[in-house]
């Protein structure tokens, strides 16, 4: 136990013993979880990374996920892969996945950008379902690949839909840009997770967006719980934005 409290983390992926199956990955994750006092890990995509997956490959990952998720339920929540380019699919596996349990939210990598027509239609169940929708987003340097979402991308797209919780995932890599896109929009929070812990960036999202719009995530296996979470317990802000942004905003948008 954290000196604020049980962490739920809201950006992890299962690749720590990926090679291993899902009892494996899972038993992993928690080692290093249980010692850094995370208490909950919200699990997207799947053992390995694919831009452009198939329906195959969406359903093979969100079964892998499911299977954690049944080993433990007190410990992993998931947000359904989804490509967005396959709509019929990925309503369908909104409907399996979140509709029908246990799935809580949704995952949208780098296959469509999220500012397109097809994404406003998942966005609209997500609506029904209360569902967040976890968003990658980058403002890479020397540009953004094809299918790839900006901060501002995902501001558009929650101007739309102001019902549904984005989470601009890295908030845009390069943070003081992204945080600054996605200010205006109240149901758009940003995560901590995906670029190097710099000092200052949890200062300037809760400067510019409130506390209750930061949510520690720590794209583990890629990166480490711990200097992930270094960037909230190192940070210039008081004990009770430290405990919203480590927990009490994941407990609101999943209404716990
Ligand atoms: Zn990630």
């Amino acid at each position: 136990m954290s000196a604020h409290g049980s962490i739920i983390d809201c950006h992890v992926h299962p690749t720590a013993a990926r090679g291993d199956g899902p009892a494996a990955c899972a038993a992993e994750m928690l080692r290093y979880a249980d010692r850094m006092g995370i208490e909950w890990q919200g699990l997207s995509l799947g053992p390995v990374f694919i831009q452009q997956p198939t329906e195959d490959e969406i359903v093979a990952d969100n079964d892998f996920i499911a299977e954690m998720i049944e080993l433990h339920p007190d410990r992993f929540f998931g947000y359904a892969n989804l490509n967005p380019n396959l709509l019929f699919h990925s309503l369908r596996e909104i409907d399996e996945r979140i509709a029908n349990g246990p799935f809580v939210g949704i995952k949208l990598w780098v296959a469509l950008c999220c500012n397109h027509a097809n994404v406003d239609a998942i966005c609209e169940r997500a609506a029904e379902l209360r569902a967040p929708i976890l968003q990658h987003t980058f403002f890479r340097a020397g540009g953004n690949l094809a299918g790839e979402s900006s901060p501002a991308d995902v501001a558009a797209l929650a101007s739309r839909h102001p019902e549904v919780t984005f989470i601009a995932a890295h908030a845009g890599l390069n943070w003081e840009r992204g945080i600054r896109a996605v200010a205006d929009q109240p149901n758009v929070c940003v995560d901590t997770c995906g670029f190097d812990p710099e000092a200052g960036f949890t200062e300037m999202a809760v400067q510019w967006l409130g506390a209750e719009r930061v949510l520690y995530g720590s794209d583990a296996a890629g990166r480490s719980f711990a200097s992930q979470l270094a960037k909230v317990h190192g940070a210039d802000i008081s004990d009770d934005d430290k405990r919203l942004i480590l927990s009490g905003n994941m407990r609101r948008v999943l209404a716990l």
